[in-house]
């Protein structure tokens, strides 16, 4: 099957098993895994960073950061989609007693800072104490423009706010904009990063930022139940990742572009954004019947109002060929 659901869908690879298999291990709860802590090093050092703690998810990873730079009575604001708001249990405000204060976003998946503005509550006993202002890159596949990340530092400086970056796809956006990683990194206090995304690793995310930062997230990790043994075995995966996939990430996005490109024109379909390695599309046609097309084609895909359609590494050309070929036949008949 060619599953665009999303790219989590991922399987390690040969190689990356065979890294697995090989890597030095030891009790990491004792700081004693050679593998994780080299991870650490690595994705500290590609970010540009102090110091990263190597985590079981990208929304432990988001939890941990927010629980360290917030505490109980604080309050972070957030985009009104973000994942770390809508999509992780609530967890910030359920096991870390912090208020979220949630705003849309401008199209483009900033944050407009003029609002955040009127969103920073005084300092007053009638208010949560507004502490940190929470992004997220890419968002919907869109890169932040870099320029935007550098207003966003200068504000926070401004208003004494922490910066937290959820870069669940945060390489996408590095290869998406044409520079190194720690040219969006370096405006932040603390960036979570997902491994086992478009990198292609099985399980794990990273955290990074400042070194008493880390050290304290590091506590959070042990209460949050995310102390892991000889976690070398799915550290090397996320090596792997990290040392092997990045630059391949700009495959996936000229597959995404090539997918929405053949998909233009189509009577029925409506190709709504394309960025990064997702594309977003309205069908106008029996999404029951169109979905059974698929599957019968060897598609899968989460089909509805909006369908995100998600290139990574386990998709070739040949694959998104088949895709346009597919939907192709299907809208032909399309009334
Ligand atoms: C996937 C993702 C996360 C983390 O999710 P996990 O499933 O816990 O790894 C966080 N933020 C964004 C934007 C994501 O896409």
């Amino acid at each position: 099957m060619i599953d665009l659901r999303s790219d989590t869908v991922t399987r390690p690879s040969a190689e990356m098993r065979r890294a697995m298999a090989d890597a030095p291990v030891g009790d990491d709860v004792f700081g004693d895994d050679p593998t994780v802590n080299k991870l650490e090093d690595v994705a500290a050092q590609m970010l540009g960073m102090d110091s990263a703690v190597f985590v079981p998810s990208g929304t432990q990873a988001n939890l941990i950061a927010l629980m360290t730079h917030c505490q109980r009575g604080d309050e972070y604001i957030v985009g009104q989609s973000a994942h770390t708001y809508k999509y992780e249990g609530g967890g910030a405000a359920v096991l870390g007693s912090i208020q979220p204060q949630p705003i849309d976003a401008e199209a483009d998946g900033t944050l407009s800072l003029e609002l955040v503005k009127s969103k920073i509550k005084p300092d007053d006993p009638h208010f949560a104490r507004t502490r940190l202002l929470a992004l997220e890159n890419t968002t919907d596949g869109k890169c932040l423009p870099l320029d935007y990340l550098a207003q966003a530092r200068r504000f926070v400086n401004e208003h004494q706010l922490a910066l937290h970056l959820d870069g669940a796809r945060v390489f996408n956006a590095a290869v998406g904009s044409g520079v190194d990683v720690r040219e969006i990194s370096r405006h932040f206090d603390s960036v979570s990063v997902c491994l086992s995304k478009g990198l292609g690793a099985p399980v794990g995310s990273v955290l990074c930022g400042g070194q008493a930062f880390i050290q304290q997230a590091r506590r959070w990790r042990k209460m949050l139940g995310g102390g892991m043994r000889q976690a070398g075995i799915i550290a090397a995966a996320g090596l792997f990742a990290l040392e092997n996939n990045v630059k391949r990430l700009s495959d996936d996005h000229e597959n995404a572009e090539f997918l929405a490109t053949g998909l233009q024109g189509l009577q029925g379909v409506d190709v709504v954004a394309c960025s990064t390695n997702m594309v977003f599309l309205d069908y106008q046609c029996d999404f029951s019947r169109w979905e059974s097309h698929l599957e019968e084609a060897g598609i899968l895909a989460k089909v509805g109002k909006r369908t995100r359609l998600v290139t990574h590494l386990d998709v070739s050309r040949d694959d998104i060929e088949h895709v346009i070929n597919a939907h192709r036949e299907f809208f032909g008949e399309c009334p």
